[in-house]
């Protein structure tokens, strides 16, 4: 048989490269933007139209390159920036294996123009699929500019597995933002289709961060500075106050290069043990610098991960480092926000004399509800007064934004619920609680109501085929679901106007969402006065959303939309409303009085999805005389 081994067509090899190489617009800017500092470059701009799937351009004012360097530098391997395989352990620059451009040439249209700081004419080189179309010499200024378009033009597929503009410009601007935080002293500018999105002088670490991130950053932000001999690490970690739902913003930088490290994460993870509350995650900036010869960036091809020679000594000392800062800043007494002044009550009580106990008649006492009392009656008709009953379920907290923090994840809560009626069977009446009252005739007269709650979890009552049990944070959800999705989409979110306008901040990319949330939240009866740079101004509200609950149904939609907006507008109002209800139902562990609890009842048997929840679980259950017979 006659051999059948070919050496791949350089062009071909290169568009495997490039497979591993440039993933999205955003590799691209990556990489051109580290050729970039490379070069040596103190201003760099990002100019990007459409998200980068129709054109990105990097200009830069760095050393440029010579006539035969402009054609070499699209060779595959050709790289100006190691020689020998030792230099691969002195690496003080961000590229090194010269692989970028010609991956980059071999799936778009490029065009390079470069001048030498020393010669009179520069080379204007125009490139597509990695045939060369054109070699000029041109008058340019200082510097080099790369135009990359129509990214993936022959590589349909890759083209079409291509996101939404706005996610793939949220990954365009991620690694702007990493390659400027780690040069602060470079001024960089991002124009995305005609309008300036960042323009960021020179000027120190702190200042970039505050630049990019808004300005209230600058006050969450607390030093870290250690230096050993292995490490020395500077930069700064939020005060846990400010710590979100999100893993937002937290960057590791290694000698100039933004990483990801799980193991570092913990270690930050780890100094900030027992200051923060249950599922919030802390902002950090973090800066390590190590000798080049005790790391391995050679690992992955976008060189994001890398190897340490001693990750145990440098966890240890990242820790103790931040945990020094976090203490020394005075952190700690901040503590105190979520303490609960209901685990103080027995230390109260020592001090009190002996006394008959009384016990009041309420009429809306319930038996298995024990902190309903103070709570003022309201009927909540599942979305339309919420907003009322929402401020007294938080009644007992000092700030009603933290109460949902205090719940763990949601969807924890519920293992179990699925399975069956044994469990159920387990739920056992709390007898010390409801002597008394329940053997007062008045008083049966009284609480003589059809529902009841259990556990603050669950609203029992009697149906005519026996009873049923009603979940009571699934079926909110379900309840606010519904009514969200058919107020935006029918479009009749009616507003409740705020006395004085809310200012709220987000980053640039939160903004980013928003705005393109806009015109389903303005259904919902969000009332948008201004979008600026880093807040907006919001002076409606829709009517179940109270004013104390509005920036954490925010965070948390924004929190849900992270990963992915929704592209046609269905999917957005879903998403919305799902997210909107989620923030706002009523969670398991609060109580309602029965009035509440009546009108869920109700509002659930109106839904038109009654029986499941949001998260395809059960809403309720029913159970039969017979079952209960057995
Ligand atoms: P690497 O960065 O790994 O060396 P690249 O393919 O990204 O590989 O770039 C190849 C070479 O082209 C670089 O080594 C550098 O010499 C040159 N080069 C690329 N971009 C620039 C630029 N903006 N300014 C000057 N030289 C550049
Ligand atoms: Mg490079």
């Amino acid at each position: 048989m006659s051999s059948i081994i070919q050496l791949l067509p350089d062009h071909v090899a290169n568009q495997i490269a490039a497979g591993e190489v440039v993933q999205r617009p955003a590799s691209v800017v990556k990489e051109l933007m580290e050729n970039s500092v490379d070069a040596g470059s103190t201003e760099i701009k990002l100019v990007v139209k459409d998200a980068g799937k129709t054109l990105i351009q990097v200009i830069d004012n760095g050393k440029g390159m010579s006539v035969t360097d402009a054609r070499l530098c699209f060779e595959r391997h050709a790289t100006s920036k190691i020689r020998h395989a030792e230099d691969l352990f002195a690496l003080g620059t961000k590229g090194f294996r010269g692989e970028a451009l010609a991956s980059i040439a071999a799936i778009a249209h490029v065009e390079m123009k470069t001048k030498q700081d020393q010669e009179e004419l520069g080379t204007h080189i125009v490139i597509e699929g990695s045939k060369f179309v054109s070699q000029d010499v041109a008058v340019l200024p200082k510097g080099t500019s790369f135009s990359v378009k129509n990214l993936f033009f022959n590589i349909p597929a890759r083209r079409n597995f291509l996101k939404s503009d706005t996610v793939e410009f949220r990954h365009v601007v991620d690694e702007f933002e990493r390659v400027a935080m780690a040069h602060a002293n470079i001024h960089f500018v991002l124009i995305h289709n005609g309008s300036e999105m960042f323009n960021l002088p020179v000027s120190n670490t702190r200042q970039r961060i505050v630049n990019i991130f808004g300005g209230r950053t600058n006050e969450k932000l607390v030093p870290v500075n250690e230096t050993t001999e292995i490490v020395s690490i500077n930069g700064f970690v939020c005060k846990p106050e400010f710590a979100k739902k999100n893993r937002g913003e937290q960057f590791f930088f290694v000698n100039d290069r933004f990483i990801k490290s799980a193991y570092l994460h913990h270690a930050v993870m780890a100094a900030y043990e027992g200051l923060l509350k249950d599922g919030t995650q802390p902002g950090y900036y973090l800066y390590l610098d190590v000798p080049p010869n005790t790391i391995d960036i050679n690992i992955h091809p976008t060189k994001t991960e890398i190897k340490f020679d001693d990750e145990h000594a440098l966890y240890a000392i990242l820790r103790s480092a931040i945990k020094h800062s976090l203490g020394q800043f005075n952190v700690a007494p901040v503590l105190d926000f979520d303490r609960d002044t209901t685990l103080d009550t027995p230390y109260d009580y020592e001090k009190k004399d002996v006394g008959m106990p009384t016990i009041q008649v309420d009429s809306s006492f319930n038996p298995f509800a024990d902190d309903s009392d103070d709570k003022p009656t309201q009927t909540f008709s599942g979305g339309g007064s919420r907003s009322s009953s929402s401020s007294s379920f938080s009644s007992s907290y000092s700030s009603p934004t933290f109460k949902k923090d205090k719940m763990p994840s949601w969807e924890s809560l519920y293992n179990g619920l699925n399975t069956s009626t044994d469990e159920i069977a387990e739920i056992s009446f709390e007898s010390e609680e409801v002597t008394g009252s329940l053997f007062n005739d008045e008083e049966v007269e009284q609480t003589a109501h059809k529902t009841y709650q259990i556990h603050k979890k669950y609203i029992v009552s009697p149906i005519k085929s026996g009873m049923v049990i009603i979940d009571q944070k699934r079926a909110h959800q379900r309840v606010l679901y519904e009514q969200f999705l058919a107020n935006i989409t029918v479009q009749h979110g009616s507003s409740q106007q705020l006395l004085f306008p809310l200012t709220l901040h987000f980053n640039k990319s939160e903004l980013g969402i928003i705005k393109e949330m806009k015109e389903s939240l303005q259904n919902t009866g969000f009332v948008f006065d201004e979008f600026s740079d880093d807040h907006i101004v919001v002076s409606g509200l829709p009517v179940n959303v109270a004013e104390s609950e509005v920036s954490i149904l925010l965070e948390e939609l924004l929190n849900d939309l992270e990963q992915e907006v929704p592209d046609t507008s269905f999917r957005q109002s879903d998403s919305i409303a799902k997210s909107m209800s989620r923030s706002l139902a009523v969670k398991t562990g609060v109580a309602l009085n029965e009035t509440e609890q009546e009108t869920m009842v109700n509002a659930i048997f109106v839904c038109k999805e009654q029986k499941v929840s949001l998260y395809n679980k059960p809403t309720f259950i029913t159970l039969n005389v017979e079952d209960l017979d057995k």
